[in-house]
């Protein structure tokens, strides 16, 4: 398993929170002046987080804070390098990107081979010059719910990056995966290695065909758990905390426990964007597992979802 400090042991992993961000923003924000913030600013935000999530972890071992930011918004991998020795929190950087909208015209224009060569040089020789390999490829659905020829090239260079080098993919957005499932099964990517992500978010209900992606043996990210309509200012894809908790429920109490991941997709500082005040990667255990323990969820499946599973999905894995 490939962290900004270097390969771990899956035991190493502990406790994933398998989808966040330490800063994740549009390609350019970093150029807008209203939301310039030090370098210090940025530290001074994130580090009692990650030492909140690492104390947090402790019963569990770990803990591992995966990155799911991508090339274009944001990633800083020597910053994360900094966090991570600081702080003890395993940090899993990606490569790929959240989105075909989300990629400068340099990679929007590249052919498939060019891009899946760039995923397994990140993945297997460096991130840039700072010699972290990538542990995760990111892909995902561009604005407007439909895959465009753009987002299906990304993925189906991902899925040849991901059989080269065994490094799974995280889907932002499950929704219009009909798509996404043909090229996977073209390519001859194995499902268990996609966690089809955002799939509990608000504004993708209805939309997302959960038969097809558990009945093909992928994954599930219950990963926007948080961004609850409860709060003082939520955000659009926002949803209620009792409707998405109860939605978990129901795929774990149908046998699918193994499939799902959770998650809280938070930012600890945000770039070129507010993020959604009082929403950090320690919901997780803040009220998450609250919740699951007063619904009688035990401490065997907690373990499952939280260490067993994400640490199977996250291995390198050839076939
Ligand atoms: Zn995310």
């Amino acid at each position: 398993m490939n962290t900004v400090l270097g390969p771990i042991a899956a035991e190493e992993l502990g406790f994933v929170a398998v989808h966040e961000h330490i800063g994740y923003g549009m390609p350019g924000s970093e150029l807008d002046t209203r939301w310039w913030k030090t370098p210090e600013q940025r530290y001074e935000e994130t580090v009692p987080k990650l030492r909140q999530f690492a104390e947090h972890s402790q019963p569990y071992g770990g803990p591992t804070f995966v990155d799911a930011t991508g090339i274009c918004n944001g990633r800083d991998v020597d910053y994360y390098k900094s966090l991570s020795a600081k702080t003890g929190v395993h940090i899993v950087a990606a490569t790929g990107f959240v989105g075909g909208d989300t990629a400068l015209r340099f990679f929007a224009d590249a052919p498939v081979d060019y891009l899946m060569r760039q995923f397994v040089h990140e993945i297997t020789v460096g991130i840039g010059d700072t010699g972290s390999l990538a542990g995760i490829i990111k892909v995902g659905v561009s604005r407007g719910f439909r895959m465009k020829e753009l987002d299906l090239r990304i993925y189906r260079a991902a899925a040849r990056a991901a059989l080269l080098t065994g490094v799974p993919i995280f889907t932002h957005l499950a929704v219009d995966v009909e798509p996404a499932l043909a090229v996977f099964a073209e390519e001859g990517l194995p499902l268990d290695r996609v966690l089809f992500g955002h799939a509990d978010d608000g504004v993708s209900q209805g939309k997302v065909n959960e038969a097809a992606i558990l009945g093909g043996g992928g994954r599930i990210g219950f990963d926007t758990f948080g961004y609850d309509l409860e709060l003082p200012d939520p955000p659009f894809w926002g949803r209620h905390r009792r409707e998405r908790l109860e939605h978990f429920l129901r795929l774990v109490g149908e046998g699918h426990v193994d499939q799902v991941l959770a998650s809280a997709d938070a930012n600890c500082s945000p770039l070129g964007w507010p993020g959604v005040k009082g929403h950090t990667v320690n919901y997780i255990f803040e009220q998450l597992i609250p919740d699951l323990q007063e619904e009688g969820v035990d401490e065997a499946t907690i373990y499952r979802i939280f260490v067993t599973n994400p640490a199977d999905f996250l291995t390198l894995t050839t076939n």
